[in-house]
């Protein structure tokens, strides 16, 4: 059988061109090259990245993220709708932390946001799958590059609530969107997992029907909350709206909340420092990989592992010692090596 054309191995100059090109077909497969972890990949995957350096950071990038149920997709897909309609260019990209527990996903359901993804101005990729959610997120920050040097100027990144997503997500984004829910039994809980603190909005979604007065008082009782809580971006007040997905209502509101964020910050000079600070994590990110797996691949390590684990397990030595005795002789192996 002959080999179909988009099965064919293309070089970093062709996946480079592709994405530029705003093909979406090269995108998707140059993203799967950079989620691959196959060593044969990873050469290809770096060149594309270099070639494609001039082109970060022009969007504008927003996570958002909410309890199951709360209504992430059909925001996302009636907010995704009326940027594409405003003339942007939208990417949704997922950070789902049961893909990288379980392989299984929270958020991968492939019949969600079924309009955006008929949209051409948009594109939607599934959260990468991986063992750890620090490789979840790593692959993610590059998708970003490669969805931006493809031309979509806002980057949608959904993720779903055990904290740790959060702080990934935010770690990754200019403004941080919390969707809450009324009647979710206890209301506030967000809150206690801090991640109210983190958020530069909060809407408060399915505000239609009967539901109308339920979600003005959750607005109130949310408002009164931040009023308590240091701001989560400098010199910014986090606001709190409420919307109808469905009846597409506050979508727009919202739309103008964030660009006030984005004039207010760049003003400020916040926006070039959260900018900084996202380039700083995505580098100790990348760092700390690159040193776990030399280390974790080197035969003294190895060695140690065996030897050192089995006194750990017999009770003679704490581990404690045992890892600062393997960080040791490791770097000896670097210094002499
Ligand atoms: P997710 O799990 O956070 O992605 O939530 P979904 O977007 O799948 O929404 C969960 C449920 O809430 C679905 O049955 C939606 O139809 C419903 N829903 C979402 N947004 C709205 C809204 O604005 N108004 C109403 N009345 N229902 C909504």
């Amino acid at each position: 059988m002959k080999t179909k054309p988009s099965e064919l191995p293309l070089t970093a100059a062709e996946y480079a061109r592709g994405v530029q090109a705003g093909e979406r077909t090269v995108l998707a497969r140059a993203i799967t090259l950079i989620e691959s972890t196959s060593p044969q990949h990873a050469d290809v995957a770096a060149e594309l990245m270099q070639l494609l350096l001039p082109h970060q950071d022009q969007s504008l990038r927003i996570g958002i993220t909410g309890v199951p149920g709360v209504g992430k997709s059909t925001f996302i897909e009636s907010f995704g709708i009326y940027l594409c309609q405003q003339g942007h260019r939208v990417a949704v990209l997922a950070v789902d932390p049961t893909s990288a527990v379980s392989g299984g996903s929270i958020l991968g359901d492939k019949t969600r946001m079924e309009n955006l993804c008929r949209h051409p101005a948009a594109y939607i990729r599934p959260s990468p799958s991986s063992g750890v959610l620090g490789g979840v997120t790593r692959k993610t920050r590059e998708t970003i590059t490669l969805c931006e040097a493809a031309g979509y100027d806002v980057i949608l990144i959904e993720t779903v609530g055990v904290g740790q997503s959060e702080i990934a997500v935010r770690s990754m984004t200019d403004f941080f969107l919390l969707l809450a829910l009324t009647g979710a039994g206890d209301e506030l809980q967000g809150i206690k997992k801090g991640i109210v603190e983190m958020a530069d909005a909060i809407a408060v979604t399915k505000a239609d029907g009967d539901n109308v007065t339920a979600a003005e008082k959750l607005k109130l009782e949310l408002e009164q909350v931040l009023h308590f809580l240091a701001p989560a971006t400098p010199g910014w007040q986090a606001e709190v709206l409420t919307c109808s997905a469905v009846k597409g209502q506050g979508i727009a509101e919202l739309w103008q909340l964030v660009e006030k964020f984005h004039e207010a910050m760049t003003e400020s000079g916040e926006w070039t420092r959260r900018r900084l600070r996202q380039v700083e994590e995505g580098l100790i990110e990348f760092a700390r990989e690159k040193v776990l797996t030399g280390m974790l691949s080197s035969p003294v390590v190895q060695k140690d592992l065996d030897q050192l684990g089995a006194g750990v397990a017999a009770g003679t030595m704490t581990l404690r010692t045992a890892a600062s005795k393997i960080a040791g002789d490791f770097l000896q192996e670097r210094r002499e090596g």
